[in-house]
């Protein structure tokens, strides 16, 4: 018989748990009894589950003859299992299996873990709480922890007097005992283990809100109640839209969203009991930025999304983690969207899409979905391929289908599987019979493969000649024969971006039905459209780059103007890849964003901008001073046109661009004038808080960081220690580590071993290796402090702190940085340090290679 190390035996599974949860909180430990109900499909002698860092004291079952029989416990610490041995064979049918057990509340960040906070009156205070995704609910209680073994769970906590309890039910019950309250929660319905969770503190919660019968409360430490209300608006809206667009109920009785002061994650979806870092929940709605306000509204619906996608239907193993973020990351955005149609929040996704492009054009990529066999391997997919190229992949087949064909299949896709678990596989056949569309091969060549193809467009008699190639920074003779099954839609530019209907529809341009559509499967074809302008990726949401010949390049510019935001993001991005790839010269960039001048969408300059940051990194120094120059030139104008003060009456998009110009003037574009009025202006919202606007304070936080020196570190750090809002203190932290100064960045790197929370670590570090002026010696320190930082900071969070790697391209770096993360290799990261890596190269080169047409651009 062979044993899989990370399946359980399916002799014994679990249907209901009841567990009692006594956290002591002083002394950071924690009992756990867990009243398990199972049914034993044949008889046998022993039981195994998972169980880690656990004292597993007595185990009792009662089968189904009645029979008690105690057993005899043995932990595999290295297996993370408990086997549960009886004197004889426990008898088929139902049984209860009852497990005490002891542990300690961590600061890991997983399993029972401890966040704490200074409160009112300068104490520090302790909450307990837990994150369990993927596999620590075992440090928690001994359990069947794989998401197929779903059961029902009704949990009680022992609650000291004066915290507060939360849990995934709703409280049924309360009975105070010495000290304390045993609070008791309603049971749950059938879900995977990972979603379990329960928390004890000095926590307030806000009052209920009703949304149509599903009371709604946000949870937060003492003195932030004030922040909560924004969260309440968009946690409504999510919970009405999403019950109407899946067509079924909220599957949980209540729904909590807790924010808390250490969170390795941005937010976990637990069923009914949603858990946060208080930057993706707590906001002053008056006075953060558009960005900040948008991030709040992104985090609470992806979670609320996962209520139905990931917890009333779950993968059945890890290997399926990607569809569940991938979707919820969907979900998200056509949440977010529907609540405030005028932040263009499909638009700004093509911002985010564009960072999985970057990733996805290494050859150290990865298909999105691969085979998982331990619950380790699956750490590695919490990353952009499975959110953001995820999600992006399936808002191509949707405008491809049309939304509403997409979202029958949906529905479809949920109905059947409530309660259950479910490959990939089953999703795409749901969409296929709702659609009739060849929807699982189409998906397969995305999924199933890493990377993307770049269509080259050619224009000829007899219409728009296609073909597609793998698209790489490092082309590879290898790619030769990879194909995608790539849906395209076409439309004749002229006609304007609506073409007389929506993408998806079918039909032929000029006939009213909106953009043609096509399937190319071979390696070229020719699509019939009228000779003139064309747009190749009509929409904007193909997941592909698109190389259009000169002539139809050039068509396609003098239409500029009537191109929809998403189209002309692709085109600077398009451009700024082929140029980063050395697949076209530096001047064809250079000509197109001298074209922006009339561009006012903040996500197209978010595309030119990204180009910008390379060139200001690597220009050679003598010409640094000639590119701030060309950057004034280019974006002064479009500034001024929108000028300092916000109008009244502006878009939201308006007063984001602001924030975006104003900030590259003052940092690339060196504007002395902008950073003498920034600091100017950073001394009256110090004076008077809220007087200036949250998106230009963010913008000009960073240009104080950028041209600032002592003075403005020490106010940094005011700021951050007392902070008004959770968004005002990484605001500020966030910006340490890029003072140009290397006395103040050591400081900065120090105080991510003291002050700084460890879940901010990672950001911090990753800004200061980036740092323009100092990051060489950022590494220096940061292989100095090796074993230190990496035990300190999150596991999940190693890959994002070495993400600033990717700037160190002078000769030595690229000589000596890989070679020491071969010999320190980063075991919860390896595919993003190779990816890095390869990123560096791809910087090098276009340094080593754009030499001269920098120089003869930009050279006295
Ligand atoms: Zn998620």
């Amino acid at each position: 018989m062979t044993v899989d190390p990370y399946r359980l035996p399916r002799t014994v599974t679990p249907r209901h748990y009841e567990l009692a949860i006594a956290p002591d909180l002083d002394a950071c430990t924690f009992e756990a009894t867990a009243v398990i109900n199972v049914t034993v499909h044949e008889p046998v002698a022993e039981v195994v589950l998972n169980a880690l860092d656990l004292d597993l004291r007595a185990a009792v079952i009662r089968d189904s003859s009645g029979a008690e029989l105690h057993a005899t416990v043995t932990l595999d610490e290295e297996l993370e299992r408990a086997a549960i041995t009886f004197p004889r064979p426990v008898s088929a049918g139902e049984a209860t299996l009852t497990i005490a057990a002891t542990g300690t509340i961590t600061d890991k960040l997983h399993g029972f873990y401890r966040s704490t906070f200074v409160d009112a009156d300068g104490e520090e205070r302790v909450i307990a709480t837990t994150q369990f995704e993927s596999t620590d609910a075992r440090r928690a209680f001994p359990c069947w922890d794989e998401p197929e073994f779903k059961a029902t769970f009704a949990i009680r906590l022992l609650v000291p007097d004066g915290l507060t309890g939360l849990s995934n039910g709703a409280v049924i019950d309360e009975r105070p005992v010495e000290g304390g309250t045993w609070v008791t929660f309603d049971t749950t319905m059938p879900m995977s283990t990972y979603l379990v969770a329960f928390v004890v503190g000095p926590l307030v919660t806000t009052d209920a809100v009703d949304v149509d019968g599903v009371p709604l409360r946000v949870a937060c430490v003492p003195g932030r109640e004030h922040l909560t209300r924004f969260a309440l608006t968009i946690g409504a809206h999510a919970l009405r839209f999403l019950a109407g667009y899946f067509d079924i109920p909220y599957p949980a009785g209540k729904l909590d969203l807790i924010a808390l002061p250490d969170f390795a994650f941005g937010a976990m979806e637990n069923l009914g009991c949603v858990t946060f870092r208080e930057t993706a929940l707590l906001v002053d709605e008056d006075h953060a930025s558009r960005v900040e306000l948008e991030r709040v509204a992104d985090v609470v619906s992806h979670e609320i999304a996962h209520m139905w996608f990931g917890d009333l239907v779950t993968m059945k193993w890890w290997n399926g983690i990607w569809l569940n973020e991938a979707f919820a990351t969907f979900m998200e955005v056509t949440t977010v969207d529907s609540f405030r149609p005028e932040w263009d929040r499909w638009v700004s996704f093509s911002t985010e899409r564009g960072v999985a492009m970057v990733t996805d054009a290494l050859a150290a990529t990865r298909p999105v979905e691969y085979e998982v066999v331990g619950p380790d391997d699956a750490e590695g997919m919490f990353d952009v391929l499975t959110y953001q190229k995820g999600g992006a992949v399936l808002r191509m087949l949707e405008t491809y289908l049309g939304a509403e064909r997409f979202r029958a299949g949906i529905r479809r896709y949920l109905d059947r599987h409530r309660y259950g678990n479910t490959e990939t596989t089953d999703l795409w056949d749901a969409i296929e019979e709702a659609s009739g569309e060849p929807v699982r091969s189409i998906m397969d060549s995305w999924i199933f493969q890493g990377g993307y193809p770049v269509l080259t467009a050619e224009g000829g008699d007899g219409g728009v000649a296609l073909s597609q190639h793998r698209f790489r920074y490092l082309p590879d003779e290898g790619d030769r024969d990879v194909r995608w099954q790539v849906p395209v839609l076409l439309r004749p530019a002229g006609t304007g971006p609506d073409g007389g209907g929506r993408p998806g529809e079918g039909g032929r341009p000029g006939e009213g039905g909106g953009p043609l559509r096509t399937l190319l499967t071979a390696a070229t074809a020719t699509v019939p459209v009228p000779p003139g302008p064309v747009v190749v990726n009509a929409g904007g949401w193909g997941f592909f780059r698109t190389r259009y010949s000169s002539g139809l390049f050039a068509q396609l510019i003098a239409e500029y103007d009537r191109l929809l935001a998403v189209e002309r993001y692709n085109l600077v991005s398009d451009t700024w890849a082929m140029v980063l790839a050395g697949q076209a010269p530096l001047a064809e960039f250079l000509d197109l964003a001298g074209l922006l001048g009339t561009e006012l969408d903040p996500s197209v300059w978010d595309a030119a901008l990204d180009g910008v940051s390379v060139l200001y990194r690597e220009v050679p120094d003598a010409q640094r001073p000639a590119l701030s120059g060309w950057v004034r030139d280019l974006i002064g104008p479009v500034f001024a046109g929108l000028g300092w003060e916000p109008a009244p009456g502006e878009s939201d998009r308006t007063a984001k661009l602001r924030g975006t110009l104003l900030g590259a003037l003052g940092t690339w574009g060196d504007d002395r004038s902008v950073q003498a009025r920034a600091r100017g202006l950073h001394e009256v919202a110090l004076a008077q808080p809220g007087a200036v606007a949250p998106d230009l304070l963010t913008a000009i936080v960073t240009i104080l960081a950028w041209s600032g020196g002592e003075a403005e570190y020490a106010q940094f750090w005011d700021r951050i220690r007392n902070a008004s809002t959770p968004q005002e203190e990484v605001r500020y932290l966030f910006r340490l580590a890029t003072f140009p100064n290397w006395a103040l960045l050591r400081r900065t790197l120090e105080a991510t071993g003291t002050e700084i929370r460890t879940q901010n670590g990672s950001f911090v570090i990753a800004a200061g290796l980036a740092n323009r002026a100092a990051g060489r010696q950022a590494w220096s320190w940061l292989i100095e402090h090796w074993d230190d930082t990496l035990r300190r900071i999150p596991a999940n969070s190693h890959g994002r702190m070495l993400e600033g790697l990717v700037r160190l391209t002078d000769p030595g770096s690229v000589r000596e940085v890989p070679a020491f993360l071969e010999s320190h290799p980063v075991p919860n990261a390896r595919k993003q340090v190779a990816q890095l890596l390869e990123r560096q190269r791809v910087n090098a080169a276009f340094a080593e290679r754009e030499r001269g047409a920098l120089a003869a651009r930009f050279g006295g």
